[in-house]
């Protein structure tokens, strides 16, 4: 099931002024960074109600973020669901049809178990199912 919105992903060249502009645009600021070393990206996250907006810039320069900027320029990036049992509707989806990227879920920001739907699946959204990790 799904419960909210989590957060929006912006793809951004340059995230220290990126957090300013989004500092002033939201007039909160980014309440934490974090460098995720496997998707070659920092990212900083602020809080909006109860959703959040996400940041990435890419560190590598064949991060999926680098990419993304080459190709399309800085923008929305993904959108990211919530969902109360993320193994369910990753089984859930593949029997619908939907091409899962990762079909093993993984670790992502802000502690939290993630997995990818690919774009084609998803009228053209790349779209990002999430639950809060049980830490250990
Ligand atoms: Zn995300």
């Amino acid at each position: 099931m799904v419960r909210k919105i989590e957060h929006i992903g912006i793809a951004v060249r340059d995230l220290e002024a990126a957090n300013e502009l989004y500092e002033s645009l939201l007039g909160v600021k980014p309440y934490k960074e974090e460098a995720v070393e496997s998707e070659g990206v920092v990212t900083s996250f602020f809080l909006t109600g109860e959703s959040k907006v996400e940041l990435l810039e890419a560190t590598t320069a064949d991060s999926p973020i680098a990419k993304f900027i080459e190709k399309r320029g800085e923008g929305i990036h993904h959108i990211a669901f919530e969902v109360e049992d993320i193994y369910e509707e990753i089984k859930r989806l593949k029997a619908a049809g939907f091409r899962i990227l990762n079909e093993e879920p993984k670790k992502g920001a802000d502690n939290k178990l993630v997995c990818f739907v690919h774009p084609k699946s998803a009228n053209g959204v790349l779209v990002e199912l999430c639950q809060e990790a049980v830490s250990s």
